[in-house]
């Protein structure tokens, strides 16, 4: 379990340039096969052996200089209530601003860690400009440069020594295979889970922001038991913009990092948008299964073609990752409702399984060997023996006496036949080349 940290602050005082120092280094080792850059508001750092869940709050604002200073007060107030703590930073070359202060005057009354970061301290005078930001009322702070680094690394050890300890989900026996329903406000999540929990004991209306908490039902199906879980209450703090794209990443962080396969439902009538872009690529990013659902599809108008081609339409917004399933529902109807839960059992089966080693070798061997890898300045490349990795998600080396030389095309033909031989349907795959 992750503690998640957000990046607060006004346009322009250099939160994405610390951000990107952030997530660099630990993004260089995960994304090896599809580097999908799509989002730049959200990664996995790690600092003094704790790792944590980073969001650039302010990757969601869209234009700088005149942004509602209202927009940014909800999006602190979110990161107040969502994150685990809160780093706010501040630029010394402007100094201390009426926003500034009044973003602090919200985090003062925070009870979670806050620290403040003064950044653009590129040299020793500005150490001590620096001090005026003691009047913000936060106490100690930090003097960085994002762009050289200097600095964060002290601010990294207190961000680590402050952050609570949370409690271990492993440590479950025998947990359940978590699906979670995520998408935008309004998809349809809690009809989804209504219809197929078969009472109403949640409340369905038309108006966003009235639901619950989020709520695990434990469901048993096909034999099956598993655990539903619903994030549609967790628009609760209704003092958001519905729409507001960071509102549904930021609330989504959480109940995805904790999935095991995520149902994201999107409006038929609505199509698939940036909002439900960037949920998928947060399940993705984590490695989680996915299944589509296009729910409400009792609202469209039909001929016989229009499913293949929406269907076709949301594959193109996902690609490179386009082997998810993706089923066209109604909760309403309760059309295909429990096509959509066999979808994510099979895709939870997909993700757990282990193809044995001398099988494994068998299939892609001969493969590899009609279609080696191109040779680069002379140098052929062999790979002589292949594996999947024993860990939680599906993870293949292929061993090799050059495997610098391998490069992108070659291991998206590599994941395209492994994807073509075995079933790893709704799954996010890692193939990585090692030396022999
Ligand atoms: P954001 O809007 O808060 O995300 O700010 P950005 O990260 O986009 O940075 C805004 C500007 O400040 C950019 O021109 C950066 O190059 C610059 N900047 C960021 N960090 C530093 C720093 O440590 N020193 C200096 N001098 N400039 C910086
Ligand atoms: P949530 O915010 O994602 O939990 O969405 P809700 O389950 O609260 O649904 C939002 C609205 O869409 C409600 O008015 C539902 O009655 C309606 N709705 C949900 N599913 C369907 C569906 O399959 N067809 C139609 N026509 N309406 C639906």
């Amino acid at each position: 379990m992750n503690n998640i940290v957000a990046i607060v602050g006004r346009p322009n005082v250099g939160k994405s340039t610390f951000f990107n120092r952030l997530i660099q280094r630990r993004d260089a080792i995960v994304d090896s096969v599809s580097g999908v850059t799509r989002d730049r508001n959200y990664g996995k750092s790690e600092w003094n052996g704790k790792q944590f869940s980073v969001i650039d709050t302010g990757g969601y604002i869209v234009g700088s200089d005149d942004v509602f200073e209202g927009e940014i007060r909800r999006q602190v107030q979110l990161a107040i209530d969502e994150a685990d703590a809160i780093i706010f930073v501040v630029d010394v070359e402007e100094g201390i601003t009426p926003m500034d202060m009044e973003v602090a005057n919200l985090l003062r009354k925070v009870e979670k860690p806050v620290l403040l970061a003064v950044n653009k301290v590129d040299n020793a005078m500005r150490v001590a400009d620096a001090v005026e930001f003691y009047s913000l009322g936060l106490g100690e702070y930090f003097t960085i440069a994002g762009m050289s680094g200097s600095g964060t690394g002290e601010l990294l050890d207190k961000l680590v020594e402050v952050l609570p300890e949370l409690p271990e989900a492993e440590e479950e026996e025998n947990p359940l295979p978590r699906f979670t329903v995520v998408g935008r406000p309004n998809a349809g999540k809690s009809s989804f889970i209504n219809a197929l929990i078969g009472e109403d004991r949640f409340v369905v209306t038309d108006i966003a922001g009235t639901t619950r908490d989020a709520i695990d039902t434990t469901y048993n199906r096909f034999g099956f038991e598993f655990k539903l879980v619903d994030t549609a209450g967790i628009r609760r703090k209704a003092k958001v913009k519905e729409d507001l794209e960071f509102y549904s990443v930021m609330r989504s962080v959480r109940a995805i990092e904790h999935a095991d396969v995520c149902i994201l439902m999107i409006d038929a009538t609505r199509g698939f948008e940036s909002q439900d872009q960037n949920i998928f690529w947060l399940a993705q990013k984590n490695r989680k299964g996915v299944v589509i659902l296009v729910n409400k599809w009792d609202l469209i108008e039909k001929d016989t073609m229009t499913a293949k081609q929406y269907e076709a339409k949301i594959r193109k917004e996902i690609e490179p990752f386009t082997d998810v399933p993706i089923l066209f529902v109604s909760a309403l109807t309760k059309q295909r409702l429990l096509k959509a839960l066999e979808a994510a059992v099979e895709v939870f089966e997909n993700r757990k399984q282990r193809i044995p080693t001398s099988k494994f070798n068998e299939m892609m061997l001969p493969i590899i060997e009609h279609t080696p890898p191109p040779a680069i300045k002379g140098k052929y490349i062999k790979i002589k023996y292949c594996m999947q990795l024993p860990t939680a998600t599906p993870q293949f080396v292929f061993f090799a006496n050059l495997p610098q030389y391998v490069k992108e095309p070659y291991k998206r033909f590599i994941e395209n036949k492994l994807r073509e031989n075995y079933n790893f349907s709704g799954v996010p795959i890692d193939i990585y080349f090692r030396q022999k």
